[in-house]
């Protein structure tokens, strides 16, 4: 059985109604249904006024217009005039004003609905809960009751849709009552109970129990799920969308309960279920008034061990912060919930203020970034922030990536534009673009880089544009242009200005020449120039191949590894001995291809003499402190054995050994390539 109820805003009028049936219509595909139906919007308060109205006709035939309204728009020919003269004969009851006035709304709308249904060719039947749900002493009986519901829904067995009004029940003396304002939810809920329903929706005109009340707070949230507990204290502390008592037969039965949005079905809404939060969740805000006293109690509702005293200094500072003065002290009840009274006039701004709190997110600080470079690092960097909207929580800020260009004139034009405290940040392989970073520091603009070429220069330069960056309080991060997202320079900076300094850094960080180089001698299944065509298919070697076989880009990390351990290393000072003669260094480059192919042969004794010896090669960049504390930085190729961290790693993957007079070194190793890695560098550089 599934169990639909639907409240007076989901029936206000013949679309809403008809939007119901919908619903109803998709449900009853999958089993029986009982749908539970309010009166109406405004129907209850409508009557309860008839009830107390000197001179009640005008209210009256207000009311039967709404009714006959629906009524016309839902039906035609006999069905219209059955409709109309069932709805007439109900409001000349209501002409004289019986007791318990108020107990006809719910009639008149579940049997237009019921009556619709029929017409539309489903088994639908409507029941009287008048006759199935009993009242005593002012509770449920619901002994009484279930056995009433199961007896009725059993002698219907042909019938799929069950239509019930909410609301209303009997009690001992055999006289119509109800089950308190918002008691529709309750009689659902009854019905589940007894029918051991599989599904107990409870559809309403928002999206489920939310953080507090969205009329009072905009920025108010679903709750996709929550305890009973928790439910029936945000309920009972004033959350309306829900009634406190119509928690407690459901969850006796372990029926969840979904709250969802009639107006919005494909949404999921609420499920109020049995869990245990092993940490704490703050869940909502609800308020309570006391029109006699003119104050209202607001509520803070959490659920597992949320932390109590925190919660009350919060809440406190909260208050303060928004000029509100509370009526007494933070009460905290059941160890989860927080409660506060206030002025009633109040009520609204507390709720605000206690709601922004604990579930919105603090402003965040709005980085404007600029993008020089759109290749495949620029694109992931942007394809990232994009995905969450810019908004990095965590680190309180927002990345507005104001432009994204790889146009030559970008620095200038970012120049000319950008405020002080933006970011320029340059994912370009220029070498002429960290020419524009002194004029950005002077600025205030600060500068992050993935681009080693603009690193890669004059140690004077260098120095010149850390210092400027110093002098204008700005930042100058490039921590991607070594090892991509490995956090290999922060590691070295660490070790240089800790303890002994920086003696021995090695690395592996060329990531061409690492693919080629064990990619060889790995399954050898292919040719020391086919190996290194395909890398430069694949782009990841410079368009003549031999720049990376020679070392430059090497070089280039080495120098940027030094300088950061404090070493003003100029090109000029690293030895490099390539990884191939001299010989292969001239002619076109395909003179070279034909060369390697001839060489081919030798390489395959090479690395057959180097098996046997259980060693491999790797091109190995270092810089080492010799006793007269100077620096010897060399890039070569070097033997290793199966003791180095060099010989077990493969592809692009980098490693960096870095030595600073501890008993062991650190090793970092990891993947060296990859744009969204170097993206999500750039952006650790940014948000830092
Ligand atoms: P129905 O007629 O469907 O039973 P109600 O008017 O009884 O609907 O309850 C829904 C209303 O409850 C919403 O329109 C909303 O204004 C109010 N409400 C109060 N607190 C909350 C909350 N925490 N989450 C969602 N709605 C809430
Ligand atoms: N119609 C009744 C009320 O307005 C019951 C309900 O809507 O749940 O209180
Ligand atoms: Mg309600």
């Amino acid at each position: 059985m599934i169990v639909l109820k639907f409240g007076g805003s989901s029936v206000a009028n013949a679309t809403a109604m008809s939007r119901v049936l919908d619903i109803v219509e998709q449900a009853a595909e999958k089993d029986r249904v009982i749908l539970v139906s309010s009166a109406i919007s405004g129907c209850t308060d409508a009557l309860i006024q008839i009830g107390k109205a000197e001179d009640p006709e005008q209210l009256i035939d207000a009311l039967e217009r709404k009714h006959l309204a629906i009524i016309n728009r839902l039906f035609t020919g006999k069905e219209r005039l059955d409709a109309v003269s069932d709805c007439r004969s109900t409001f000349s009851e209501v002409r004289c004003i019986p007791p318990v006035i108020e107990s006809f709304g719910e009639l008149l709308s579940t049997r237009i609905l019921s009556r619709k249904l029929s017409c539309e060719g489903f088994k639908a039947t409507w029941i009287d809960s008048r006759n199935m749900i009993f009242t005593s002493g002012g509770e449920v009986d619901t002994e009484k009751s279930y056995a009433a519901i199961v007896r009725t829904i059993y002698s219907y067995p042909e019938t799929r849709i069950f239509v019930a009004p909410g609301f209303i029940a009997r009690d001992e003396n055999e006289n119509v009552t109800t089950l308190g304002r918002g008691g529709s939810d309750y009689s659902a809920s009854l019905f589940a109970a007894a029918t051991d329903a599989d599904d107990l929706e409870i559809w309403t005109d928002v999206p489920g129990i939310m953080t507090t009340n969205p009329k009072v707070v905009s920025a108010a949230r679903t709750i996709p799920e929550i305890s009973y507990k928790a439910a029936f204290d945000m309920a009972s502390y004033g959350a309306k969308v829900l009634y406190a008592p119509a928690v407690a037969p459901a969850r006796e039965k372990g029926i969840a309960i979904n709250i969802r949005n009639t107006f919005d079905p494909s949404n999921p809404g609420t499920i109020i279920c049995a869990r245990n939060a092993a940490i704490g969740e703050w869940k909502g805000v609800a308020s309570l008034d006391d029109e006699q006293s003119g104050t209202t109690r607001v509520c803070l509702i959490g659920e597992g061990p949320v932390g109590a005293k925190a919660a009350v200094r919060r809440i406190e500072t909260a208050l303060r912060e928004a000029g509100i003065k509370p009526l007494g002290e933070v009460q905290c009840e059941d160890g989860t919930n927080f409660c506060i009274s206030v002025r009633s006039n109040v009520a609204r701004n507390t709720v605000a203020a206690v709601h922004r709190e604990f579930f919105e997110e603090r402003a965040l600080t709005t980085l404007d970034v600029y993008v020089a470079g759109h290749g495949a690092v620029g694109s992931a960097l942007k394809d990232i922030v994009d995905a969450c909207g810019g908004r990095f929580p965590s680190a309180g800020k927002r990345i507005n990536i104001k432009e994204i260009s790889s146009s030559h004139d970008f620095a200038d034009r970012v120049l000319e534009t950008a405020r002080s405290r933006s970011i320029f940040v340059d994912c370009t392989d220029s070498t002429e673009i960290w020419r524009k970073f002194i004029p950005m520091f002077n600025k205030g603009i600060s500068v992050v880089t993935s681009n080693r070429r603009s690193l890669a220069i004059p140690y004077v330069d260098y120095a010149a544009i850390k210092a400027a960056a110093a002098e204008n309080g700005c930042f100058f991060r490039y921590d991607t242009t070594v090892g991509n997202a490995l956090p290999i320079l922060q590691s070295i900076s660490d070790g240089a200005n800790c303890g002994d300094g920086v003696t021995l850094i090695e690395a592996v960080v060329s990531c061409t020449l690492n693919y080629i180089i064990t990619g060889y001698d790995g399954a050898r299944r292919e040719s020391f120039a086919t190996l290194l065509r395909k890398a430069q298919a694949d782009g990841l070697t410079e368009q003549d191949p031999r720049i990376d076989l020679g070392g430059r880009d090497a070089l280039r990390k080495l120098l940027i590894l030094s300088r950061e351990a404090g070493v003003p290393l100029e090109e000029k000072d690293v030895e490099i001995v390539p990884m191939l003669g001299p010989e292969y260094f001239k002619g076109s480059i395909e003179d070279f291809y034909r060369r390697l192919d001839e060489d081919e042969a030798k390489f395959v004794q090479r690395e057959d003499e180097l098996d046997a010896m259980g060693s491999r090669q790797r091109f190995v960049a270092s810089l080492r402190r010799r006793d007269d504390g100077t620096f010897k930085a060399e890039i070569k190729m070097r033997l290793v054995g199966i003791d180095s961290p060099f010989y077990w790693i493969s592809g692009t993957e980098n490693v960096t050994i870095i030595h600073s007079g501890e008993a062991y070194p650190l090793v970092i190793k990891g993947s060296g390539e990859g744009a969204r890695l170097a993206a999500s560098g750039i952006i650790r550089n940014i948000l830092q």
